[in-house]
């Protein structure tokens, strides 16, 4: 991977090589740690711009609580270590990883005790999918029940779930991506992106419940009202997959990617639809600071 110069740690920027923990920190043995997936890019004037970072940093609170994690550092604290590694490292335009983790100290599952620990990385990132488009398979394991743990909080255990899912398409090398079904055989999301078909003029995502509310998914309903497109969010059965004339996911990492099979059957055309590429260009134009209406969602570092 490409590297920066520097990790914040607990409060203090310190050489990306000396970002290191111990073997005995709780959330490596049992995945208690939560994390955020933030991108920034290059905005017209030239400065870096972190993507909805308030709403990140929100989501990242969010999934802290759901461990039951008292962070010492505020909000406000944790936006601003965001500005001032990607500031620090002048990467102008990447990734970002806060990481918030049960630390050294204590074994056992219950972490009570165990300090909690905070790291902010950045480095630079293309686009994580590999293209503009990917053809995915239905994996064969499901999206974690939301019985099984707080389903909509961004918890690195869960991600064991996805790492399965990838492993298994990716013995495949005709396809790029995974598909979660839910625990009732409806179209769930991707290992790390929200789903969306496009049919009979309007947007049809899966609703909250089992799938990560994603951040680009709520940017990308938004963008798609203000150009007239309503997005419905409902149950959607495999079936409509081949059903409909466009598809797409949406992610931080991901940004908006066309989907043009499922399982080998092509969706629409098989190429990248219009609404799709429309919407693309739009988010594209809008986390590049490029459009009026949402710059409001871009923080200028
Ligand atoms: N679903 C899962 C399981 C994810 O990991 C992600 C990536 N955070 C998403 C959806 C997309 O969420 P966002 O748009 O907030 O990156």
């Amino acid at each position: 991977m490409d590297s920066t110069k520097l990790i914040w740690m607990n409060g203090s920027l310190v050489p990306w090589d000396d970002a290191k923990v111990h073997v005995l920190v709780h959330g490596l043995h049992y995945g208690s740690a939560v994390f955020e997936g933030v991108r920034c890019y290059e905005q017209p004037d030239g400065k870096v711009g972190i993507f909805r970072l308030d709403e990140h940093t929100d989501r990242l609170l969010y999934s802290a609580n759901a461990l039951g994690m008292e962070v010492p550092f505020s909000k406000e604290e944790l936006n601003q270590a965001q500005i001032e590694t990607v500031r620090e490292n002048q990467l102008n335009g990447g990734y970002v990883r806060p990481l918030i983790y049960y630390g050294y100290g204590k074994m056992g599952l219950n972490p009570v005790g165990a300090p909690v620990d905070v790291s902010i990385a950045c480095w630079p990132w293309g686009a994580y999918l590999g293209g503009d488009t990917v053809d995915i398979k239905i994996s064969d394991y499901i999206r974690i029940h939301p019985k099984t743990s707080v389903t909509d909080a961004k918890i690195s255990g869960h991600y064991v779930n996805s790492i399965m899912a990838s492993l298994e398409v990716h013995e495949d090398d005709r396809y790029h991506e995974a598909l979660f079904l839910d625990y009732e055989g409806n179209v769930a999301e991707g290992p790390g992106e929200n789903l969306f078909l496009v049919k009979d003029g309007k947007l049809h995502t899966p609703q909250l419940g089992t799938i990560l509310g994603g951040i680009t998914r709520a940017s990308l309903i938004q963008i798609a009202a203000d150009e007239g497109y309503e997005t419905v969010e409902r149950v959607i059965a495999p079936d409509e997959l081949w059903d409909s004339e466009e598809a797409f996911f949406t992610g931080t990492a991901a940004e908006v990617c066309g989907i043009t099979s499922v399982d080998q059957k092509p969706i629409g055309s098989g190429e990248m639809g219009p609404v799709t590429a429309k919407l693309r260009e739009i988010y594209a134009n809008a986390v590049r600071g490029g459009d009026e209406r949402y710059k409001k969602w871009v923080t200028v570092v």
